[in-house]
């Protein structure tokens, strides 16, 4: 896909008299193209660069990144307050559009990784959390989709400060306009999308489910290796999603067996073994590797190796109430049913992001309180009503 290949002291830009970006260091490779670390040569500022291969699908997702990210840091975001990447400006250089970016630090992949896998401090974890609701309210405010929310693609601002932003629009898309239906990386990826059904903005609270507690275990809760694979974990830790998904998925009968209905008339299905979706589909299915002994979200949690070398008895008690709260927190994000899982507003009132003592299930507020909008924000229509039962 590359007709023009970047080296270190090559110049970017320049072409119509705009400024000019000598590539020091490679920042990232992505399906998308490179990501490059340059200099302005004008001012001498630090910028990265996004050089998009020249193939006409990814520059068209690429205009579509470019008119998000700007419609987000002129009309959404103008004071850079909720964590949300800023673009500075985009050019074609040799028939590539390039982005021009802050400069920012590693990815929380590589945060995890460079900690050894063993997690972060649910301290650490309630503060990036807490950038991420944020980032991802004004995201449903103005009716935007990530569509690709993993740890990779949540950057550190620098590395002395615990500050995380969200990048890589470029499979963001309006909730009006959900054209594409094979959509997120598959760990992140929504009940919804796995069963082929309509979707919102609360797919982006799934992923936002699974990236927290991975960035607490270290590990991915639900690593598939397939499709298959990625809805069984699903089921094994929470069940069945309900059966007014089922009904309506495109995608339920590729995993689903439909059973007959119940004494009430409800269609009722079992996930399908792997021999029998193996057989249907002349794949080979892996069993599911466990990371955990445990299988419950609440054991797995509760029973993670303390970080801290003998604890007090004090620091026992507030870490295992820091969990109880965590554990309530992420239940409302991985609700299978996308109408009754947290909208960002909901989950930012949760004990877990407040610091107000946990005592029991958390009820979010049934009018989702929104955030306060700016006079440019266009009338939000109102939000379903969460059911309580
Ligand atoms: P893709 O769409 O190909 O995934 P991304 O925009 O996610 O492209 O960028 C790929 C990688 O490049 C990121 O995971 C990150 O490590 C690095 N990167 C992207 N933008 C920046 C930036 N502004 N500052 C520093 N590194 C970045
Ligand atoms: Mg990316």
């Amino acid at each position: 896909d590359w007709d023009y290949i970047l080296y270190v002291n090559d110049v970017l830009g320049g072409e119509s008299g705009g400024d000019r970006y000598l590539i020091l260091d490679v920042l990232g490779q992505g399906t998308f193209g490179q990501v490059v670390k340059c200099q302005n040569m004008r001012n001498h500022e630090i910028m990265a660069v996004k050089v998009v291969k020249n193939k006409p699908a990814y520059l068209n997702q690429s205009k579509m990144e470019v008119a998000i990210l700007e419609l987000l840091n002129t009309q959404w975001d103008p004071q850079d307050q909720h964590h949300i990447l800023r673009m500075v400006e985009h050019f074609t250089h040799k028939n590539h559009l390039c982005l021009v970016f802050e400069c920012l630090s590693s990815n929380l992949y590589e945060l995890i990784k460079q900690n050894q896998f063993k997690g972060l401090s649910t301290q650490l974890v309630k503060v990036f959390t807490q950038q991420l609701l944020d980032c991802l309210s004004v995201l449903k405010d103005a009716r935007l989709i990530h569509c690709d929310l993993k740890p990779e693609n949540i950057l550190l601002k620098s590395l002395q400060s615990p500050q995380v932003k969200v990048i890589d629009f470029g499979s963001a898309c309006h909730e009006m306009a959900t054209v594409y239906t094979y959509i997120q990386s598959r760990f992140y990826r929504s009940p919804e999308v796995l069963l082929g059904l309509p979707y919102s903005a609360s797919i982006d609270m799934w992923s936002l489910g699974c990236i927290v507690v991975e960035l607490f275990l270290g590990l991915p809760l639900f690593p598939g290796t397939s499709e298959y694979n990625q809805v069984s974990r699903i089921v094994d830790m929470l069940g069945n999603p309900p059966g007014h998904l089922l009904e309506v998925g495109k995608q339920t009968h590729e995993f689903f067996n439909y059973t007959g209905t119940d004494a009430f008339g409800k269609k009722q299905y079992v996930l399908k073994s792997m021999d029998q979706y193996a057989t249907e589909h002349r794949t080979k299915e892996q069993p599911s590797k466990q990371y955990f002994k445990q299988t419950k979200l609440q054991d797995i949690i509760l029973e993670y190796p303390f970080a801290k070398k003998n604890p007090k008895q004090s620091d026992i008690d507030k870490e295992m109430a820091n969990r109880r709260a965590f554990i309530d927190f992420v239940e409302g994000l991985l609700n299978l049913d996308p109408i009754q899982r947290w909208s960002p507003q909901q989950a930012a009132k949760h004990p877990f992001i407040t610091g107000e003592k946990f005592t029991g299930p958390f009820q979010p507020p049934l009018v989702p309180g929104s955030r306060k909008s700016s006079s440019v924000a266009p009338p939000t229509p109102a939000e379903p009503t969460p059911q309580t039962t």
